[in-house]
């Protein structure tokens, strides 16, 4: 096929050429004018054109009487579609006579401008627009199953293969440490020797490259399918590697699932564990509150009575005969000899018979106790029935507190029994 190599000249005029003079007689034939130079400003190119390799035969090929050949009876490729905007008669050209005015023209219609306003660039992107496709579509009806073959069956390996290694970084998929890869962009050394190629992944389709030929070409260059082919031809050796890596990664993967898998079995049962324990502690909890409370009540009982001993014990003390130091140094202070008849509670008799084991001892008191034990004679002083009752009963004495008053009410009333 010539689909590649084919040239196509532009010209401005046909000439005197064989297939030239051919086509100028068929032209001006189908034509309203009967001389050339009329004729051929009847004609338009289409926009359309066919290349013989394409599988779909447009219509107006196939309706054709001249398939595969020219207006002119030459052998074509490229099948340009006339009409002869006067009559409406339609053709079809080679790519060695569809020239530039019939290209013009259209365009000319096409963007509604002069023809004189139609440039060569013009006409030349309007050629390369029709012939750049098809030229895409002949490779691939040519070469399309053994590129697509060769590309399916290294792709995986290129893109393991073709790239550089670059930092270990943490991978959350794999959980452990990889090596960055990074898809090579441009080869190295010299092809066949101490290459390294670019990645064919990269250069064909790769989304994320701009350039990717699949989008710019439509169809590989040269290079590329050089590259794929010796690397198609290489792969075969390479491929236990490559496999082996990519089942390692498997392996990987269906590891971590299954600890996954262990991980959550794991995690239930505890939970079950856990809520049946529950369940049998609740079961307990009624029987564990009571005899907790029962043991805050029997702990409570213990101190009151041990409170209500040291009570009974200071008072005991207090009640004892007063020594005579004692009473010479309540004497001193200006305070009653007191006694356990002044003491209104526990701590009253704890600290009365400090007081007392002080006094005793000739011990000065401070400015505080002696506040704290005019205070606790003050604060239980005998009620006024009691103070007359005494009165009436001949005590003349002092009355410093309401246990005092019970006591010598008690003592006057037990010794006149
Ligand atoms: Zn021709």
């Amino acid at each position: 096929m010539n689909y590649q190599k084919e040239e196509i000249k532009m010209r401005r005029e046909l000439g005197n050429g064989r297939w030239d003079k051919i086509l100028i007689k068929r032209m001006t034939e189908l034509s309203v004018a009967n001389n050339y130079e009329e004729a051929k400003e009847e004609w338009i190119a289409t926009g359309d054109v066919w290349w013989a390799g394409s599988a779909d035969m447009p219509d107006w090929v196939s309706n054709s009487n001249h398939q595969n050949h020219c207006l002119c009876g030459h052998g074509i490729v490229y099948h340009f579609r006339i009409r002869n905007t006067e009559n409406g008669v339609e053709e079809i050209v080679g790519s060695d006579h569809i020239n530039s005015y019939l290209i013009m023209r259209q365009i000319a219609e096409e963007k509604n401008v002069n023809l004189a306003e139609v440039s060569d660039e013009q006409v030349e992107l309007w050629l390369k627009e029709r012939v750049g496709s098809m030229k895409a579509e002949a490779w691939w009806a040519e070469n399309g199953d053994a590129f697509t073959n060769m590309f399916d069956a290294v792709k995986e390996m290129d893109v393991w293969h073709n790239v550089y290694e670059k930092e270990q970084y943490y991978d959350a998929k794999y959980r452990r440490y990889e090596y960055r890869k990074v898809l090579r962009k441009k080869g190295r050394g010299t092809f066949g020797v101490d290459y390294d190629m670019a990645s064919i992944v990269w250069r064909w389709n790769h989304p994320d490259n701009p350039k990717a030929q699949i989008k710019t070409r439509g169809f590989p260059n040269e290079k590329l399918m050089m590259d794929l082919s010796l690397f198609f031809a290489q792969s075969h050796s390479m491929r236990p590697a490559f496999e082996a890596w990519k089942k390692e990664r498997e392996d990987r993967l269906e590891f971590l699932e299954q600890q996954k898998i262990i991980a959550e079995q794991k995690r239930k049962e505890a939970a079950e564990k856990a809520r049946l324990a529950q369940i049998e502690w609740d079961k307990g909890a009624p029987e564990r509150e009571r005899k907790a409370r029962e043991e805050a009540i029997r702990q409570e009982n213990i101190r009151k009575k041990r409170e209500q001993q040291k009570f009974e014990r200071h008072q005991r003390e207090l009640a004892l005969t007063p020594s005579e130091t004692f009473s010479n140094m309540c004497e001193y202070y200006g305070i009653p000899i007191f006694d356990e008849s002044f003491a209104g509670n526990a701590w009253e008799a704890e600290f009365l018979m400090s007081i007392r084991k002080k006094l005793s001892n000739r011990k000065e008191l401070s400015t505080a106790q002696l506040n704290s034990l005019r205070k606790i004679m003050v604060e239980n002083p005998p009620t006024s029935n009691q103070v007359n009752y005494l009165r009436d009963l001949g005590w003349e004495g002092e009355i410093p507190s309401k246990k005092f008053a019970s006591k010598k009410i008690a003592e006057i009333l037990g010794k006149g029994d």
